[in-house]
C-alpha cells in the first residue's frame, strides 16, 4: 500500500503487520493503530493552529477525491460538527468525471446512514454555463478552466458558508499540495499570495467564514493510505484539466527529493511557516492588501467595482445572449 513498506514490518504498537511505513516519522503502522493516529495529529493540528472548536459549524468542501472525504470522515469521527459542500462544476472528460465524483460522495453518506448534511451547487444550473462552457465563453481559458473554476469554486464555497452561516470552510489539502503551491509562489516571488499561504486564512470581510486545512501537515500517500484503511470508495481519477499542471511537476520534483532526503517536504512548509511568523515576513503586505467590497455580491476584492467573478458571469451571459445559447 504504502512505498517503503518491509513485507516483515511490524506495527510500533502491537504485533500486527504494519500497512503504512512513514519514513519521515520513522512509524510504521498497523490498520487500527495508522487510523488512531491520524485521528489523534488531525485533532492536535486542529488545536496548535486554533483552527476551529467542537461549537463552530465546519462546511467541508468535498470533491469525491481521497483527501476531502478523508477529511469529512476523520472530523466525524472526532466528534466536530462537520457538513459537507459538493460543487458540480460540469466536468465531463469522458467518463464524467463530475458525475462519478458526487456519485462517491452519495455512496461516502449513504455508508455512514445517509445522516449527513450534503449542500449541492449545480454550477450551470445557477450559473447558466458549465466550468469548461464558461472557460470557452470568456475565452479566459482557452487551454484549460482552471483560472475560471478557481475563482468559482472560491466564491461558491464563501457564498455558502455565509448563507449557511457556518463559521469555518475546511478544505482537504495535503502536505503534497501545499509544498507545491508554496514551490510555486516562491519560484516566481508571488508575495501576495506568500502572505496569506497557511494552514488557517481569517476571513477578510465580515460574515465570511474562517478558511482551514486540518490535513497540510499529513503527506498525500498517507491520506491515501488512511481511505483504503477506512474502506472509503474515492474518485482515483484527476479532474481531466488538471493532466500537465504546474503543479503536478512541482509535485514531482519535491518527491524526488523526498525519495533522498525522507521529510524535507514537511520541513519545507513548516519552517517556512515559522520564518514567516517569527520574523513578520510578508507582514507588510498582508497589511497593504487593499480589500473593497463587490456591490453585486457583497464579497471581499481588490477591484474598484465587480469582483473578478462577478464580471466573468457577466461576460459569460452576455455571449450566451449574443450567440443565442
Ligand atoms: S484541474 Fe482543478 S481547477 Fe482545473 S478544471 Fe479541474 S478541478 Fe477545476
Ligand atoms: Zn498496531
Ligand atoms: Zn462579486
Amino acid at each position: 500500500m504504502a512505498r517503503g513498506k518491509h513485507p516483515l514490518m511490524k506495527c510500533r504498537h502491537c504485533d500486527a503487520k504494519a500497512v503504512v511505513n512513514m519514513r519521515q516519522h520513522k512509524l510504521a503502522l498497523c490498520g487500527p493503530h495508522f487510523v488512531e493516529w491520524v485521528h489523534k495529529q488531525t485533532e492536535r493540528f486542529i488545536e496548535k493552529y486554533n483552527m476551529f472548536t467542537r461549537d463552530e459549524r465546519v462546511l467541508v468542501a468535498v470533491s469525491g477525491g481521497k483527501d476531502s472525504l478523508a477529511l469529512w470522515d476523520i472530523l466525524l469521527a472526532l466528534g466536530y460538527r462537520a457538513d459537507g459542500l459538493y460543487i458540480g462544476l460540469g466536468i465531463d472528460g469522458g467518463l464524467s468525471y463530475s458525475d462519478e465524483s458526487h456519485r462517491y460522495i452519495t455512496e461516502f453518506i449513504e455508508a455512514r446512514g445517509g445522516d449527513l448534511t450534503l449542500h449541492t451547487v449545480d454550477v450551470a444550473g445557477i450559473y447558466g454555463a458549465s466550468i469548461p462552457d464558461a472557460a470557452r465563453l470568456t475565452r479566459r481559458g482557452r487551454e484549460k478552466p482552471c483560472s475560471v473554476c478557481g475563482l468559482s469554486k472560491r466564491h461558491i464555497m464563501n457564498r455558502v458558508a455565509r448563507e449557511h452561516g457556518y463559521d469555518v470552510l475546511a478544505t482537504g489539502h495535503n502536505l503534497d499540495d501545499e509544498a507545491a503551491v508554496l514551490f510555486g509562489n516562491a519560484m516566481v516571488w508571488s508575495v501576495d499570495y506568500l502572505s496569506r499561504q497557511g494552514p488557517v486564512l481569517p476571513p477578510s470581510h465580515p460574515g465570511l467564514a474562517r478558511k482551514v486545512k486540518p490535513l497540510f501537515r499529513f503527506y498525500e500517500r498517507e491520506m491515501a493510505a488512511y481511505a483504503i484503511v477506512r474502506g472509503i470508495e474515492y474518485m482515483y481519477d484527476e479532474c481531466p484539466h488538471a493532466t500537465g499542471a504546474t503543479t503536478i511537476r512541482y509535485k514531482e520534483l519535491l518527491n524526488q527529493l523526498e525519495e533522498s532526503s525522507p521529510g524535507i517536504k514537511l520541513q519545507y512548509v513548516l519552517r517556512f511557516l515559522k520564518a514567516r511568523e517569527q520574523h513578520g515576513l510578508f507582514a507588510q503586505v498582508r497589511e497593504q492588501l487593499d480589500l473593497r467590497t463587490c456591490p453585486t455580491c457583497g464579497q471581499p476584492t481588490t477591484n474598484d467595482g465587480a469582483c473578478s467573478f462577478c464580471r466573468m458571469w457577466e461576460r459569460v451571459n452576455d455571449r450566451r445572449i449574443e450567440q443565442g445559447l
